[in-house]
């Protein structure tokens, strides 16, 4: 966006580092990085480059739940955005940590550092992951970590809370690390990538010179072709010998016994909770997944734990194929602070402090595309309030990343949160090929993408809306009704395909696919686009920030509590906070309504 921007971090060499899996996408969380890359963010086409294993998850269902997720390789995704970072103008990086805010007044107006700089900023984006006060724990040993081998952001959590910004804490865990040639593999189940990979990025419309790989050396593009040599991962499972070790020592694991204070993620959970909340299971499958072409080291997906080493080892060694495995890292929980995001407006600054944003972990989230969507938002916001310009807000009905961020801010989350397709009501119309021209208005509204790749993907919408409407209104041979019913039928598993025109055919087949999809699925998708019109009203009334909910008369006391709390941005945000009802919003709207024509008098 052109604004002058610094950027710094503990450790200048961990910059992109995957904390956990360095895999990025799957249900939901596919969809957003391609939300991300339709913003202009980096995560997909960093994928892509350094991706060495893609698969395209739920192929067999329908367009809106299919999801890309790609294995990378840990160090080249590192490199590669390290190095993106420094070719880029107007940002300058910097090796520091940051120690305290500075504020004045209610505003943050810098930074201090423990090489005792200080930096002053119009506006600040805090993005410390699990850093803050970060204690890491297996069984009954702690360090103090944001991750295994780096450091602890101690002071910067009083400055928050001098400042007046709730903390709470959370955990998070990760799973042991593997010497692949200890491992035996014919006792494990192989599992490829996909023949044809689906990729992250719009390629069609990107510019070709953002190919470059972490190899690069001037000109010329050396590496290797997205989706090629991919390598393969395994499967194996859990044994009884794995549960019973489990049980018998569950009271030494930092979770259970007591150590740890912090909520951790549910639907990514310890062995120690497998066992425990799903004790009728006899087994849980276990992925042993490559973290790199230039390491023989493998992540154990699923073996999360924060039991002792000893007994880590134990377990490790009860599984098939890992018999005579030799450990590389240990698995470890770690907890952190975290600043619950109600305190948030849905630009994700500060309503306590003006001028300062939050993004990412955090946030109270989990996982690299949560925090990926809220470092893009905050950042796009924070320039937007140094130039007095309106704030990027994504509604719920245009993306995962809207989904994701109205619930933080109305909702806010007391573990780690996570985005599934069942957060959205609207996930049909997110099927992640269509995220370039459902964000489109957006990205061309705050400059988020070259004016080439806009024009590009302006031309994509207006021929996929050509061939939408070629194909509902031109008839089909036989009496069938349009081509668009015989698609229709044919989507459904009634019958062939009509012929297509050879315009048509010629056409990418990304843009192929999203026209047989919008056409194949009309019915539902119209559906879907009938509710969103209905309650577009309400998202659209904007809330006066001047308004005292406590002083509305007619408002119920609870309701205006809650409301004076979240200090919701629209009177469809203000619906959604749990204890407002529809008489509640129906007062509202009377009240702005009102005042809207006392302006105009
Ligand atoms: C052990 C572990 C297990 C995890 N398991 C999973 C999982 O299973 N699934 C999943 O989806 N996600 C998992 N995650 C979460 C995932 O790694 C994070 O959600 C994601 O990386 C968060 O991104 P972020 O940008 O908010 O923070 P991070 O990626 O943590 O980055 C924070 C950055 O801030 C810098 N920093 C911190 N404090 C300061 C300071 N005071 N001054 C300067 N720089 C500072 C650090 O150097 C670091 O570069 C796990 C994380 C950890 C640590």
């Amino acid at each position: 966006m052109g604004a002058s921007t610094l950027l710094l971090t503990g450790n200048i060499d961990t910059i992109a580092q995957m904390s956990c899996n360095p895999a990025i996408g799957g249900q939901a969380k596919g969809q957003m990085v391609r939300e991300i890359d339709a913003l202009g963010g980096e995560m997909g086409i960093n994928t892509d480059l350094t991706g060495i294993q893609f698969r395209l998850l739920n192929e067999s269902k329908g367009p809106a739940v299919q999801s890309p997720r790609a294995q990378c390789d840990k160090k080249a995704y590192q490199f590669r955005l390290k190095h993106t970072l420094e070719l880029q103008s107007n940002l300058q990086v910097f090796q520091a940590t940051v120690t305290e805010l500075v504020f004045t007044g209610q505003k943050v107006t810098g930074v201090r550092t423990n090489l005792d700089i200080e930096f002053s900023g119009v506006t600040v984006v805090v993005t410390t992951g699990t850093f803050l006060r970060g204690l890491m724990h297996i069984g009954q040993n702690k360090n103090e970590g944001g991750r295994l081998g780096d450091f602890s952001s101690k002071t910067l959590s009083a400055s928050l809370i001098k400042a007046g910004v709730k903390l709470h804490r959370l955990k998070t865990g990760t799973p042991p690390r593997l010497l692949g040639r200890s491992l035996n593999f014919s006792k494990m189940e192989e599992q490829r990538g996909d023949a044809s990979p689906t990729l992250f990025a719009f390629h069609d419309t990107r510019d070709p010179a953002g190919l470059f790989h972490v190899e690069q050396n001037g000109e010329q593009y050396i590496g290797w072709q997205p989706g090629s040599h991919q390598v393969s991962c395994w499967m194996t499972h859990t044994t009884p010998e794995t549960a019973q070790l489990v049980r018998d020592n569950l009271h030494k694991s930092a979770m259970y016994s007591g150590e740890i204070e912090g909520v951790g993620p549910r639907y990514c959970p310890s062995i120690e909770d497998k066992f425990v909340r799903f004790a009728d299971k006899p087994r849980h499958l276990l992925f042993l997944e490559p973290e790199g072409r230039s390491t023989n080291e493998y992540y154990v997906n699923g073996l999360s734990t924060s039991l002792p080493f000893d007994i880590q080892l134990e377990m490790v060694h009860s599984i098939p194929g890992l018999e005579n495995a030799q450990l590389l890292r240990p698995a470890y929980a770690v907890e952190y602070d975290f600043a619950p995001p109600t305190q948030l407006y849905p630009s994700l600054e500060s309503r306590k402090v003006e001028n300062l944003f939050f993004a990412g972990q955090i946030n109270g989230t989990s996982g690299y595309e949560e925090a990926a969507s809220q470092g893009l938002i905050a950042g796009v916001n924070a320039v937007h309030k140094v130039r007095r310009e309106e704030p990027l807000i994504i509604g719920r009905h245009e993306a995962y990343i809207g989904v994701l961020i109205d619930d933080l801010v109305t909702k806010g989350t007391n573990e780690p949160y996570r985005m599934f397709t069942s957060r959205a009501e609207y996930r049909l119309l997110f099927n992640h090929g269509s995220a370039e021209l459902r964000l489109l208005h957006h990205a061309k509204a705050h400059s988020l993408v070259s004016s080439t790749r806009l024009a590009r993907i302006e031309e994509k919408k207006r021929q996929t809306d050509y061939w939408i409407t070629f194909f509902e209104t031109h008839k089909a041979p036989a009496g069938q009704g349009t081509l668009g019913d015989v698609i229709r039928s044919s989507t459904m598993g009634g019958g062939a395909m009509p012929e297509f025109p050879v315009e048509f055919s010629s056409q990418s087949e990304a843009l192929r696919q999203e026209v047989m999809y919008r056409v194949g699925y009309q019915g539902y998708l119209a559906r879907e686009q009938r509710q969103i019109k209905k309650l577009s009203q309400i998202e659209k009334i904007k809330i006066p920030p001047s308004i005292d909910f406590m002083q509305v008369r007619g408002l119920r006391k609870e309701c205006a509590i809650k409301l004076s709390a979240t200090k919701p941005y629209t009177l469809g945000q203000a619906s959604r906070i749990s204890g407002v009802n529809p008489s509640d919003i129906s007062i509202l709207m009377v009240l702005i309504e009102a005042s809207r024509g006392g302006a105009k008098r």
